[in-house]
């Protein structure tokens, strides 16, 4: 009251290293072998509470699938339209409460998600969605704290934004929410993603239904917990694990759907813009539409590159977490002078990496999500075997106790070989190898051959070559890297988001992104309002 406060300045949360013999480690394992000792029962929230239906998934460890860590229930039609309403009869409080006590709550929500309950969002992470200590530290915890506290910084810069205001009047924007609710859609592979869905909107003043993914609901239930423990009202957000089919039917379609945020598959959001183009006549605003979606993330090496930066790339882009980062490489163009060596240094490297349950910290790579992802990487591997046109030159796979597909690399001998234009999501790099005086031609056809924009890699050292595949590529990704692999975005850093099928490139974790979740009404106040109606043109002399 009575101050203009300012945000604090956000800084990006450290990963911790997990070293041998460290408190941190000891402290994930024995988090680890608690989780997995227990079986615990997901409610729904609801307007705040915990609401436990009979409609009820398992939820396993990808890379033991057979082993249960907890049973989540699914809402339906009564419990989708409690959260609706939660959400509506919540707004009016929830937008009105002064900016700096809604800013609060979620500066003190990742507080606790980077201090108390760090272990628990780690292991679940590791544990449901398969994922090595590192790679769920730099997603749950360090993403999600960097989520909450860049967006409060940038909605304070976005608030500050003002008109200007001439003679006797006094111009103002008012960031107003959206009016209706707002429907959260979250993908499996990243808990942070699920956390920034549901709470950039709401960090905007708006309220929101949360469907999380069902291969992500341990970690993304304890997040919702992490939140209602930091004081957020009943009815913000409301987190209801439910059908894709029931939230079309039952959310999609409400008159008051405000805004549509989601991350996940190109064909999923294709099929929701569909469904609300259908029914547009019958909402009270146009929806807003924010969708992160597909890709097939490609690197492009030049002759002149530093080949061992270049294999560590190719490594580390392609098969950390399983290739199921939006942002994998996927696609690599390499010339072939340097074929021969680049090939012996990246089987060799590829040859080491270990895979495994991710309880055991050697490991670098676990298991894929779930039997279907399992089934799709397979086929690929299998399709390559059998063709003329490529060879699969190391990789393999694993189903008989958890989702296991080993580190592959494909060759293809045509640059238009399946592999290299559809997006698989798993630890599968298909190489293809041009002549090098042919690097405009790829270049070209890197562009143009798949409908994806999500992230791209350059390496070379020869700055005119820089420039160019800069200039040739630059609407083929919305996230582009030159010499560093393709993947590993952070926060208030490197805005992430793509274009183009890869979807409405509104980048996460910016003040873009935030924009969208406003609705601005501009006020003009006249000081000195005339009495005239007759203009001075108007008169004889
Ligand atoms: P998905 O599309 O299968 O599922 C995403 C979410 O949508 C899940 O919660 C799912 O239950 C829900 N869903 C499925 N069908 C639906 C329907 N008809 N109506 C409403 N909701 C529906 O994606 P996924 O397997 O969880 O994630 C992998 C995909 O996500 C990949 O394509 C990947 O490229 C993409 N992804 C993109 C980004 C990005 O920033 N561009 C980030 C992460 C993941």
């Amino acid at each position: 009251m009575n101050s203009n406060f300012t945000i604090p300045t956000p800084g990006n949360e450290a990963a911790l290293n997990y070293l041998p013999g460290s408190f941190e480690r000891a402290a994930l394992k024995a988090e680890l072998k608690k989780q997995s000792e227990q079986q615990i029962v997901i409610p729904l929230i609801i307007d705040g509470k915990e609401v436990f239906t009979e409609n009820r998934i398992p939820v396993v460890m990808p890379h033991n699938y057979r082993h249960l860590l907890a049973t989540c229930c699914l809402a339906g039609k009564t419990e989708l339209d409690a959260a609706k309403e939660a959400a509506i009869e919540a707004k009016s409080a929830w937008e009105s409460l002064a900016w700096e006590h809604r800013a609060a709550i979620f500066q003190q929500a990742a507080c606790l998600i980077s201090g108390k309950y760090r272990f628990q969002l780690n292991a679940a992470t590791m544990l449901n969605q398969s994922k090595t200590a590192y790679q769920a530290e730099i997603d749950a915890p360090c993403e999600i704290a960097d989520f909450l506290r860049y967006n409060l910084f940038f909605a304070d810069q976005i608030y500050r934004q003002q008109p200007l205001s001439v003679g006797e009047t006094w111009n103002r924007m008012v960031y107003r929410p959206l009016e209706g609710f707002v429907l959260a859609v979250s993908p499996f592979n990243f808990t942070a993603i699920a956390g920034n869905l549901a709470t950039a909107p709401a960090i905007m003043g708006n309220t929101v239904v949360w469907k999380p993914a069902s291969t992500a609901l341990l970690s993304n239930y304890y997040l919702m917990r992490c939140l209602m423990e930091a004081g957020l009202p009943a009815g913000v957000i409301n987190f209801v694990p439910s059908k894709s089919t029931d939230i079309s039917k039952y959310v999609i379609r409400d008159p008051r759907l405000a805004g549509f945020h989601f991350t996940g598959s190109t064909q999923v959001f294709r099929q929701v813009w569909r469904e609300i183009g259908e029914n547009i006549e019958n909402y009270h605003a146009y929806p807003r539409l924010v969708g992160e979606t597909g890709g097939k993330d490609y690197l492009v090496a030049h002759a002149s590159c530093d080949i061992p930066a270049l294999v560590s790339a190719l490594v580390r882009g392609a098969f950390e977490f399983q290739g199921q980062k939006c942002s994998a490489l996927s696609r690599a163009f390499l010339p072939q002078s340097i074929w021969p060596q680049v090939k012996q240094l990246l089987l060799a490297a590829t040859a080491k990496l270990q895979y495994g349950d991710p309880a055991d910290f050697t490991h670098l790579l676990a298991a894929v999500i779930d039997e279907q992802a399992f089934k799709k990487n397979v086929s690929y591997i299998e399709a390559a075997k059998a063709s003329p046109e490529a060879e699969v030159l190391c990789g393999g796979y694993d189903g008989s106790k958890g989702w296991f597909i080993a580190p592959t690399i494909i060759q293809a001998y045509q640059k238009d070989y399946v592999s290299m234009r559809e997006e698989i999501f798993g630890p599968i790099l298909t190489v293809y190898i041009y002549e090098d005086e042919k690097l405009d031609e790829i270049l070209a056809y890197c562009d143009t051959s798949t409908p994806y924009a999500l992230t791209g890699a350059i390496f070379a050292r020869d700055r005119a070559v820089i420039a160019q595949m800069e200039k040739q590529l630059m609407h083929s990704a919305g996230n582009f890297y030159i010499n560093d692999k393709p993947t590993g975005a952070v926060v208030g850093q490197q805005p992430f988001g793509g274009a183009r099928a890869s979807g409405t490139n509104d980048k996460a974790g910016s003040a873009l992104n935030l924009y969208r979740w406003t609705s601005v009404c501009s006020i003009k106040e006249n000081f000195a309002p005339t009495a005239q109606i007759d203009y001075p043109y108007m008169a004889e002399k």
